[in-house]
């Protein structure tokens, strides 16, 4: 993905707000933006896909400490206790509020994983220039997962619980919160880096006869 995207003949419509625009031949150096929204019509030959692979790469890395490390840690009454995401899903499960352990399992745990995953899968792909018959389909996948990922929420969920136990007891951030901030950048990163058009250009440009 380090050529630059394919610069659409005569007409476009904004991806984003539907003005119908006439292209011109433009230098493949420039970013194409659109005259009222500003959304990117075009990108320019710039080598983000790098930046997506690292961020797949990193987020996959930190994934697992993120799941299992405790994130909060609680002393309240001569008690102590800390949970992590995976434990808080388990104790979910048996306090039988299976619907809500299943949906914080796809959108906090699952989702994630296999976004990160199939980004890394389609990048290193085009890195590689290795395009094998299930590559629309993986791009297909990472874009489905990237909807149902929302890691943002709990994390929000995380810094509510910090500010409500903040006065009860005495609460600290552990380490599982600092792999979850890392992991949650990474997504981020790997959602604005990444570009599925040209991940599809790509697929047109070198798929098996
Ligand atoms: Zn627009």
């Amino acid at each position: 993905m380090a050529e630059p995207s394919h610069i659409p003949h005569e007409f476009t419509a904004c991806p984003d707000c539907d003005l119908l625009l006439q292209t011109a031949q433009s230098d493949h150096t420039l970013e194409g933006r659109c005259p009222r929204c500003k959304a990117v019509l075009w990108h320019a030959a710039k080598h983000t896909d790098t930046v997506s692979f690292a961020a797949a790469i990193s987020g996959l890395i930190l994934f697992y400490p993120a799941m299992t490390l405790p994130i909060l840690k609680l002393k309240m009454v001569g008690q102590h206790g800390s949970n992590s995401l995976l434990g808080g899903i388990y104790r979910m499960w048996v306090e039988q509020e299976q619907i809500l352990a299943v949906l914080i399992m796809l959108c906090s745990l699952l989702a994630p994983l296999l976004h990160l995953l199939l980004t890394a899968v389609v990048c290193f792909s085009v890195r590689f220039n290795h395009y094998p018959s299930h590559f629309p389909l993986w791009i297909k996948y990472k874009c489905l997962m990237q909807s149902w990922n929302m890691l943002e929420v709990y994390a929000m969920g995380i810094i509510v619980a910090y500010v409500k136990m903040m006065h009860d007891g005495e609460v600290t951030v552990s380490a599982g919160t600092y792999c979850l901030s890392g992991l949650l950048l990474c997504v981020i990163l790997c959602s604005q880096y990444f570009h599925e058009e040209q991940a599809w250009q790509h697929w047109e440009k070198n798929k098996p006869a």
